[in-house]
């Protein structure tokens, strides 16, 4: 092992607590599956691991596809349109999606023996710089869960804040949801977070189970908890429609109805599938489905919906949930028009000056 190795390759864990048993066995309370993990063991994201009654972190510092990317290719179609954002994961995730499309980077831990072999090194005062010297507007913590590498993240972020070239970048998670409250509570506390998109997806447990290894309610209690934060936090929803899984009009109803009952202004992604890693037998979504999907979204009262990962003319666009008028206009993850005015620093529609729902 390298020095860059033996210094950052276990690094100490946050939000966990020793329970002073004969195992010298610790409690994670970082994400939902609250592993209890004995000492020389890993917990079921393969990432965290009791040393001596020690919680540490095996991929602080290790980063996987550094990009520079769209907003809207995250997406969030309501915070800060037009930027420009810097990506990037680590190795692992607390869910086993079989659809995963980044499963070579979610369950690399799973397919290499030392996980140094897969990742490269980059520090957060590195991220920091890196971000500075693209110029980009704020960093998103993507691809594989950035829950399970919340450590790495926060201290990106506190890096950012120490220099003045990056201390007004926004950070945003794209996230399984399967955090807890306490990590929240620490997200909020700590002011880390500007924006998260959470993956609803299925509306059943035992899909959940099924499919990716978790459990339907805690997702829900997330997007409950982060809704409640809307102030701080913006909160946009993303489902994947998957053939034979997801797709019928009652899992549409039943996801719509969730959302209605937190907030008919959550921004509602419906993503087509495509084949993947254990569900390559399937086939991509029906285009119908995914129009059928947000026609039953907006029948239940969803304001705005999008229908992504497709060539569906206008399916990316925002419209004024009132008189209809096309707010803004997307192609690619790119903004062709943005016709929205401002009023006392607030986004309206040109047509009937209704209030619309996105941070500019
Ligand atoms: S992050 Fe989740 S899966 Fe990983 S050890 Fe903690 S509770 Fe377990």
């Amino acid at each position: 092992m390298s020095k860059i190795d033996s210094e950052y390759y276990h690094h100490p864990a946050i939000l966990y607590d020793r329970l002073n048993d004969e195992k010298n066995s610790v409690l994670c309370r970082l994400c939902s599956h609250y592993c209890e993990i004995k000492d020389g063991n890993i917990g079921i994201c393969l990432l965290r691991k009791n040393i001596g009654g020690e919680l540490f972190t095996m991929t602080w510092g290790r980063t996987e596809g550094l990009a520079i990317d769209p907003i809207e290719k995250k997406p969030f179609y309501h915070y800060k349109p037009g930027t420009k954002v810097l990506s990037f994961g680590t190795p692992g995730c607390n869910f086993r999606c079989m659809n995963c499309q980044n499963w070579q980077l979610s369950q690399a831990v799973k397919y290499y023996s030392d996980i140094s072999l897969a990742t490269k090194v980059f520090l957060p005062e590195s991220i920091a710089e890196y971000a500075a010297i693209q110029k980009v507007d704020g960093i998103s913590y993507t691809y594989s869960e950035p829950t399970i590498f919340l450590e790495y993240a926060r201290d990106t972020i506190l890096e950012c804040r120490k220099n003045k070239k990056t201390e007004s970048l926004f950070h945003v998670f794209v996230s399984n949801g399967y955090f807890t409250k306490e990590a929240v509570e620490l997200i909020d506390r700590e002011n880390l977070l500007s924006a998260i998109n959470i993956d609803l997806k299925f509306m059943d447990n035992q899909k959940y189970k099924k499919i990716c290894g978790g459990t339907l309610e805690p997702v829900l209690d997330s997007i409950k908890r982060i809704y409640d934060l809307r102030d701080k936090i913006h909160l946009e929803i993303i489902n994947l429609v998957i053939p034979g899984e997801n797709d019928t009009d009652e899992d549409i109803e039943k996801l719509s109805d969730f959302i209605v009952s937190v907030s008919p202004d959550i921004p509602l992604h419906f993503s087509r599938f495509y084949p993947h890693y254990k569900l390559s037998n399937k086939p991509q979504t029906d285009l119908n489905t995914l129009i059928k999907a947000k026609e039953i979204a907006h029948n239940k009262g969803i304001k705005y919906i999008y229908i992504g990962n497709t060539t569906i003319p206008c399916a990316e666009d925002t419209h004024c949930p009132k008189c209809n008028e096309l707010l803004i206009a997307r192609s690619s993850f790119g903004i062709i028009k943005n016709n929205l005015r401002i009023a006392n620093d607030k986004p309206i529609c040109p047509k009937c000056k209704t209030e619309i729902g996105i941070i500019i």
